[in-house]
């Protein structure tokens, strides 16, 4: 089957065609970065009319990439939810249509669970798994008893992982994502500044990313009073190794308390080269198969709407198409019914 995927939560707008839920025919991914880092973040109401310009231009140059006519569809995917509403709206509305046109079965898809499936797009997932989502929006420990069933064992108290990173980085006034430039600065610089680790109760899998944003904060603050110039670099180093710490850590005490076969890391913060570098070793040494996506398959992409609707394709279970994007949609409810 060819499953025509849209996703347009955030500032990317995607297309892709995903055969039998593993097969990359073609993924297509609009960034708007450059429109908005002037602002120093998304402006939800640019990312909207920007998504406008350019779904209906995706859409064909996907179809034309793939060599596919509109009648080889299966079905056709769109990010439901969570995003920012305008934003989820545009791919909303242009996929309903086509549905509509192409008497095609529509999926309304979860923009985490795609997060999660962009691995089956690369790797064979063994159940029961635990997949850490470190994105902009959330910080999830999440356990997959079986394919597509989600249940969430931990979460953010405050900040994402990738928005610490993001607000981090403006307070430094970094460039717009912060992510990347955070990740690098951190791997050059040969100091590092102590900073705080937010453990929460011992028992817990909850994050709390928001103390070592102020504790960052607090640093730069009193360099300046002292007539200091902050130590970036050093700050930089001090911040990823506090992040990756208790995100390793937690993840691995997770797995084996819930007697996972595989760790699957996901999101926008999987791109993190010491994150990556750090559970690879954590990992190999306690001999947990660790997956994670290529680069390109950890930010936004429609590939892994096209993966993640390919669970209920396989079920029969369609949206039907009075859909409506909801901005706060539940991972754990849209987990698969059979
Ligand atoms: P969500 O998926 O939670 O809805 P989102 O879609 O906005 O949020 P993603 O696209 O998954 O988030 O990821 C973007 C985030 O990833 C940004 O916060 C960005 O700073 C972060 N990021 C990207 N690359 C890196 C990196 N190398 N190191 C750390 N963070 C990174
Ligand atoms: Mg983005
Ligand atoms: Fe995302």
């Amino acid at each position: 089957e060819l499953i025509l995927a849209v996703e347009t939560s955030c500032d990317e707008t995607a297309v892709a065609l995903i055969r039998g839920g593993k097969e990359i025919v073609t993924s297509i991914i609009s960034s708007q970065i450059e429109t908005h880092q002037r602002f120093g973040g998304v402006v939800p109401e640019i990312a909207s009319r920007k998504h406008v310009e350019s779904i209906t231009l995706i859409m064909e140059q996907a179809m034309r990439e793939a060599g596919a006519g509109f009648r080889d569809l299966s079905a056709i995917a769109v990010t439901q939810g969570p995003g920012l509403v305008g934003a989820l709206l545009v791919g909303i509305v242009a996929a309903k249509s086509l549905a509509m046109a192409l008497d095609l079965p529509l999926i309304g898809t979860h923009h985490i669970a795609g997060h999660i499936y962009a691995n089956q797009l690369v790797h064979e997932i063994e159940y029961p798994c635990l997949a850490l989502v470190a994105s902009g929006g959330h910080t999830e420990l999440v356990v997959l008893e079986s394919e597509g069933k989600f249940r969430i064992i931990g979460r953010t108290r405050d900040d994402a992982v990738g928005e610490a990173y993001d607000k981090v980085a403006r307070t430094l006034n970094f460039p717009y994502p912060g992510g990347p430039y955070i990740d690098r600065l951190a791997q050059q610089s040969e100091e590092e500044f102590q900073l705080p680790r937010a453990w929460l109760e011992p028992d817990s899998y909850d994050f709390s990313f928001s103390g070592l944003k102020s504790a960052v904060l607090a640093a730069i603050n009193s360099a300046k009073m002292k007539g200091e110039t902050p130590r970036e670099a050093a700050l930089a180093r001090g911040f990823q190794a506090s992040v990756i710490d208790v995100l390793v850590t937690k993840s691995l005490r997770a797995v084996r308390e819930v007697g996972a076969k595989q760790l699957l890391l996901c999101g926008g913060v999987a791109a993190n080269g010491g994150l990556r570098a750090a559970l690879t070793a954590r990992c190999q040494e306690a001999g947990i198969p660790l997956l994670i996506p290529p680069l390109k398959l950890c930010t936004d992409n429609a590939a892994m709407i096209g993966a993640a609707a390919h669970l209920k394709w396989k079920r029969g279970e369609f949206t039907p198409l009075d859909m409506k994007a909801e901005p706060g949609l539940s991972l754990e409810e849209w987990s698969v019914r059979s």
